[in-house]
């Protein structure tokens, strides 16, 4: 846990944020500007700087991620309708928050490519 990171201080709960699932390797909370009617990042409860930070001990926590993805687009009602993962990486991704996350979006039809 990093105490500068601010997705360290919502898994923390020392930071607010709209949690909408959590256990004991991931989190899951809506993000604080949506782009899309849902849309949710999925994040391990260890920091995590980024997806080129991943080692083979990370394995588990990286199966859980997507696993939670799938729980949370069925919890937001988007399971059929589709969504979008996404994991940006570093700065030609404009990765903002350096603790690894997933973004789940949908709601709507999203667009593709982009970049
Ligand atoms: P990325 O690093 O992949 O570019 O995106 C970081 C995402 O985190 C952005 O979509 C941004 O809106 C979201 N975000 C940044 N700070 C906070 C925060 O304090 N709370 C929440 N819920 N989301 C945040
Ligand atoms: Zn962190």
């Amino acid at each position: 846990m990093s105490s500068s990171c601010i997705f360290c201080r919502i898994i923390q709960g020392e930071a607010p944020a709209q949690m909408v699932y959590q256990d004991e390797l991931v989190s899951a909370f809506r993000d604080i500007r949506p782009v899309a009617p849902v849309h949710v990042l999925v994040v391990p409860n260890k920091h995590i700087a980024a997806l080129s930070e991943v080692t083979e001990e990370d394995q588990a926590i990286l199966g859980r991620m997507l696993l939670v993805a799938r729980r949370v687009a069925e919890q937001e009602g988007i399971a059929q309708s589709g969504f979008r993962l996404i994991v940006n990486n570093g700065p030609d991704a404009n990765q903002i928050v350096y603790h690894l996350h997933l973004h789940v979006i949908g709601g709507h039809r999203l667009r593709f490519p982009m970049g």
